[in-house]
């Protein structure tokens, strides 16, 4: 099962598609935590990602599309994946298309988290992730806060707020996502495996359960 979890920044996608992989076992591959964790180890990867990252701006397509067809090709994920962030771009959606082409395989679904842009930038200027990265849980320091705080939950290790969580890049960032997500979407529709969800109440707690329940059905 190959699912590309689509939703502007900050509308849940990322903690949607971490709840769907442990659910369905399959393994959550997220662009935007490729990068950071090579922006971390200061890589040259790392250090050309981070130009365009605290810009708000895309990484290069030839660049991206790279470290995600090496992800693709590890062992785990032969079954299938969660893909959270990427394809970003046309190019890259035909990237990923004829990478699966060649092993008798294809997308399975494409659901889009619809949000409130009100919500979104509320949600990226409160947000705080677990510093751990075999936890990465996603609070929302007003919506959601931990019991204790900057301390995560599940795991104890520190909140760390994201470098590009800010007014100015939020912005870019919406308008970038607006710009991409219209072709495709209309690229996916016309291959039949969009599907868009709006959660009821986007600020409840459980609103990315309920988007996860959503999507299992569409793909039982
Ligand atoms: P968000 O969805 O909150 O913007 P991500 O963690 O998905 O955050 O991505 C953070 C940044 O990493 C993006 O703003 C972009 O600069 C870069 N990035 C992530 N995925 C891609 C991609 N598929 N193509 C190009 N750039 C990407
Ligand atoms: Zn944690």
């Amino acid at each position: 099962m190959y699912i590309v979890m689509l939703g502007a920044p900050g509308s849940g996608k990322g903690s949607a598609a971490k709840i769907l992989a442990k659910k369905t076992a399959l393994p959550h591959i997220s662009t935007g935590d490729m990068f950071r964790e090579q922006i971390k180890k200061e890589t040259e990867l790392g250090k050309l990602a981070n130009s365009y990252i605290s810009k708000g701006q895309l990484v290069p397509d030839e660049v991206t599309i790279n470290i995600v067809k090496d992800r693709l090709n590890w062992e785990d994920a032969t079954n299938g994946v969660i893909l959270d962030g990427f394809p970003r771009t046309i190019e890259q959606a035909k990237a990923l298309d004829e990478f699966l082409k060649g092993q008798g395989k294809s997308v399975t679904l494409v659901p889009e988290i619809i949000i409130p842009d009100q919500v979104i930038i509320e949600r990226i200027l409160n947000r705080a992730t677990c510093s751990n990265k075999e936890c990465g849980a996603i609070y929302n320091t007003k919506f959601k806060p931990p019991k204790i705080e900057g301390i995560c939950d599940i795991c104890g290790a520190p909140l760390s707020i994201r470098n590009d969580d800010n007014e100015e890049t939020i912005k870019s960032r919406l308008e970038v996502y607006r710009q991409n997500s219209k072709d495709l979407v209309e690229y996916y529709k016309e291959n039949g495996v969009w599907t868009s969800i709006t959660p009821d109440d986007p600020t409840a707690g459980n609103a990315s359960d309920q988007v996860v329940e959503t999507i299992l059905k569409l793909t039982k």
